[in-house]
């Protein structure tokens, strides 16, 4: 369409890798204005962990806008919000054991994370905050000083300051624990590093490539954290709701941050809306300190709670994302084995899987070549090299195999090892040829 071309910011990112109008969205799927249907490998950058306009939420939201509940409230007290906060506590918090306090900020991931920075510097009194190799927060000044990537950190046209980096997991090899290297810097009052008030950190690394911190190591972080009083946030927006396996990504490893950030998925319905979550002692906000005209989403309120009724009363759901996890392991460790020559590597955890394959030339033709058959997945990491599986959770077990079969069909094609790929999800194909 013309349009995008006449009077779009050339900003576009994801539009220029899949360059069609999109028009409808049902679960897994996406259709194009031309009536082509994809499956969705992106599901909006983690943001649709329950697909696509799931239907029962779909028809809270209805019944909410049709019975003239607030959409707008800044923060006033909101039935919506009430609902949403009780379901949270319930169901998510108090199972896991975890006390917590609620900030709404404004209603992007960038805004949590800007809110979460602050406040543990408030706390502290001290400016510097540690982030990791790779880290990826967002894009507004504070978020993106604790962003590693060179082309966000490019445009921000100010120093960012107030932060320094330490080595994720694995930054310097296996067998290398870069927590050692963090107490020790934190130890030596000549390191040249000074007491930072926070450690932000993703227990899997999304946009930087789907680095994997393991539990042990990120058992080490939180005690080299207390052990030298700084403060433990973990960035939980594309790695949260559920992604992982469980609901927060770090249950597992049985650490308890002292602020978490949720966004992406926390609506469940793609509507935005983040929450920061700070341990009750460290909630030394005065009234109104921090504020914003979208703070706390009412439409989105009503579809987190939603959410959270039908998906994590029980741990069904995370069994399940277990089980298909471990298919997209499973299937991605195969075309390693299959066509990686040594080189492709596979990661993740849950449902957060990336195919590494090294060059990031290389994966960008895989992407292209598995849209063309009718899938939309995306590639992350330093070179975007890594290619990205991200699909819904509540993705049918078919269409699992299905996009799976598509990446591997699109590796095979890519290096050459198949001339024809088999036509079966070529649907382009006609299309183009008419
Ligand atoms: C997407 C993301 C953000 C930023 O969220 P926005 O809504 O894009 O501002 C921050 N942290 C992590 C880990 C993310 O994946």
């Amino acid at each position: 369409m013309k349009i995008f071309d006449e009077i779009e910011s050339e900003v576009q990112s994801y539009a220029r890798s899949f360059p069609r109008v999109f028009h409808k969205a049902q679960g897994e799927y996406l259709y194009d204005e031309d009536g082509n249907r994809y499956i969705d490998f992106l599901a909006g950058a983690g943001t649709l962990n329950y697909g696509h306009n799931h239907p029962k939420f779909k028809e809270k939201l209805l019944a909410y806008i049709q019975d003239d509940g607030i959409t707008h409230g800044l923060d006033l007290h909101t039935r919506a919000k009430g609902e949403f906060l009780e379901a949270f506590n319930e169901k998510i918090l108090k199972p896991r054991e975890l006390e917590y306090v609620v900030q709404f900020p404004g209603p992007t991931g960038t805004n949590a994370v800007e809110a979460a920075i602050k406040v543990a510097r408030n706390v502290k009194g001290r400016e510097n905050i540690v982030a990791f190799t790779n880290g990826f927060h967002g894009v507004t000044l504070g978020s993106l000083a604790v962003t590693g990537n060179e082309h966000h950190r490019g445009a921000a046209g100010v120093s960012l300051s107030g932060t320094f980096r330490m080595p994720y997991d694995g930054y310097l090899g296996e067998g290398f624990d870069t927590t050692a290297y963090f107490d020790k810097v934190l130890s030596d009052s000549s390191s040249g590093i000074d007491l930072p008030a926070a450690v932000i950190v993703e227990t899997v690394q999304g946009e930087g490539g789907i680095n994997t911190a393991s539990f042990e190591w990120l058992r080490n972080l939180e005690e080299v954290c207390r052990r030298h009083d700084v403060l433990l946030i973990v960035d939980d927006i594309q790695a949260g709701c559920g992604r992982t396996g469980t609901y927060f990504s770090f249950e597992e490893a049985g650490i308890k941050p002292d602020i978490v950030t949720l966004s992406k998925s926390l609506s469940g319905y793609g509507l935005p809306m983040s929450v920061v979550l700070i341990k009750p002692d460290l909630d030394t906000w005065r009234p109104g300190e921090h504020n914003g005209t979208f703070r706390g989403n009412s439409l989105a309120f009503v579809t987190a709670k939603a959410a959270i009724d039908e998906f994590w009363s029980d741990d069904s759901f995370s069994k399940e994302v277990k089980r298909k996890g471990a298919v997209i392991h499973e299937r991605l460790q195969k075309i390693v084995n299959e066509y990686g020559e040594g080189n492709f590597t596979e990661r993740g955890r849950g449902m957060f899987h990336g195919l590494n394959c090294v060059s990031g030339d290389l994966a960008g033709q895989i992407t292209r070549a598995a849209f063309k058959k009718g899938l939309i997945i995306e590639t992350s990491g330093a070179d975007d090299q890594v290619v990205k599986t991200l699909c819904p959770l509540i993705i049918s077990d078919e269409n699992l195999q299905k996009g799976l079969d598509i990446v591997e069909e699109s590796v095979a094609e890519v290096l050459g090892k198949i001339d024809d790929v088999p036509s079966e999800h070529d649907f382009f194909a006609d299309r183009e040829a008419s």
